[in-house]
């Protein structure tokens, strides 16, 4: 594999450096993740003035993941647009099926593409936009018709910089306008509660840091939290198992690290998805069944169970199929039930939210009719029609136009850019 240029590092994992943002543009992007940063490099290559808004750094979700490796090679995690903007930097691009991690994501694609030319003066980090909504339109009003497009949106942002200097305590507020609007704010930062029904446990919402509700990484960054520790374990996805493979790493590495696992599935087991292509999915499902199956002294299976409540330091958990109540007592919870799309942004707008999976509506028609056996692979991608909104010029793209469907890649995403700018936004007029 090319190595990258020995300063890579400080060279573009430095801020972007902070501009004025304009009052009003063609295309607003909110998001400086994966499909935010594709999105802002094919409406910069067909010349829309363009601004991507993101909350935190570029990548701010992948970093949080950065240790794990990715199923998919780089083959299907990179497109045309993103490797002419690396290599416009004089960087060599690593093999096609080399399977990266998430900090090689960030370190070698996002970050080079958000500081290369294509994007010059268009990307604004720490900029956090709290809503959009359509200039003097109410969200009942023109239901449906394409007038809608004739006024602009209007983004409200503020800034989340360390060196911004909020009045009163009270970061100050900004507006921009926009002819389109694209949303890719993805779902990772709003979790799924851990309790029946996908609802909050009795004692779950006051229970702060004791609940871990993203992927750790117990080997690195978090070891120290887990070490030694009696941790609980929820969920059964890929995630969950990923966890758990580190968590029994780093418990034959440590005296007295335990582990208890809680998984609704009643026999635990991960299922099997026939001739898998992706050689490291399978490789994790085999380990964790593995493990199932044969349990290491530390490890505790919890098959078939539910989270019932959590009060401090206890948790119970119900047995699904008898109803009866087991307690656990633990020093750190990790919650691995997924994550939702944050409905709070577009609320004032007219988007089709399917009620299954609060994705896109005939996005989720079109992905759950497929039968694809558990392989994100396998799903084929959606005829570009169903990216369209009732409201005209808005677009939500990447993880969050999957809603709590699981099955998104970051090949979705540069698929359903290539949808929107050739098929359904006219080419800018000048
Ligand atoms: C552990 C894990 C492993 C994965 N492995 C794979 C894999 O192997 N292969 C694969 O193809 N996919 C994988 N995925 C799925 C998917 O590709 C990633 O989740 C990807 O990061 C989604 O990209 P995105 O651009 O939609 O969202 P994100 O990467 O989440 O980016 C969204 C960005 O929007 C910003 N934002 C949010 N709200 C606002 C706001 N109000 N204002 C401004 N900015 C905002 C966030 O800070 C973030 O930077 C994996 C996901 C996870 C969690």
């Amino acid at each position: 594999m090319p190595s990258p240029p020995p300063d890579f590092e400080s060279r573009y994992s430095a801020p972007i450096p902070r501009s004025r943002l304009p009052r009003s543009t063609e295309v607003v992007i909110i998001g400086g993740g994966p499909a935010g940063l594709e999105a802002a490099l094919a409406a910069r290559e067909l010349g829309f003035d363009t601004v991507l808004l993101e909350a935190g750094r570029i990548g701010t979700s992948i970093d949080k993941w950065r240790h794990v490796r990715l199923f998919s090679p780089w083959k299907y995690n990179r497109s045309q647009r993103g490797i002419r903007a690396v290599e416009s930097l004089g960087i060599e691009l690593p093999d096609d099926e080399v399977l990266p991690t998430g900090g090689d994501v960030l370190e070698q694609y996002l970050l080079p593409i958000a500081h290369s030319p294509s994007l010059r003066g268009c990307v604004h980090e720490h900029v956090r936009v709290v809503s959009a909504v359509r200039r003097d339109t109410l969200k009942g009003d023109l239901i449906g018709n394409p007038k809608r497009g004739d006024r602009p949106f209007r983004v409200l942002w503020e800034r989340t910089d360390p060196e911004t200097t909020p009045r009163n305590g009270v970061a100050l507020d900004y507006v921009i306008e926009c002819r389109y609007l694209i949303d890719a704010s993805g779902i990772y930062q709003s979790p799924n509660w851990s309790g029946s029904g996908g609802g909050a446990a009795p004692g779950e919402r006051d229970a702060g840091d004791w609940i871990t509700r993203q992927l750790p990484d117990p080997l690195g960054r978090d070891r120290k939290r887990f070490s030694g520790q009696k941790c609980l374990v929820i969920g059964g996805g890929y995630s969950a198992a990923t966890c758990i493979r580190d968590l029994t790493t780093l418990a034959r590495e440590t005296a007295r690290t335990e582990i208890d696992w809680v998984v609704r599935n009643p026999d635990g087991r991960m299922a099997e998805i026939d001739n898998d292509p992706l050689a490291e999915r399978q490789e994790l499902r085999t380990a964790v069944n593995a493990l199932v199956s044969d349990p290491p002294s530390f490890l505790r299976m919890w098959p078939g169970r539910a989270v019932d409540e959590f009060r401090f330091g206890e948790v119970r958990i119900r047995k699904l199929s008898t109803g009866s109540i087991e307690r656990l007592f633990v020093d750190q919870v990790i919650s691995l039930t997924g994550f939702h799309p944050d409905p709070t942004l577009l609320r004032e707008l007219q988007v089709h939210h399917c009620y299954a999976t609060d994705g896109l509506m005939k996005l989720s028609a079109s992905l759950l009719s497929q039968d694809a056996g558990g392989d994100c692979l396998a799903v084929e991608s959606a005829p570009s029609e169903t990216l369209r909104n009732p409201e005209p010029g808005l677009f939500v793209i990447g993880s969050k136009s999957y809603g709590r469907f699981s099955q998104y890649l970051l090949r979705s995403g540069i698929e359903q850019v290539d949808a929107i700018f050739t098929d359904l936004l006219p080419a800018p007029v000048r």
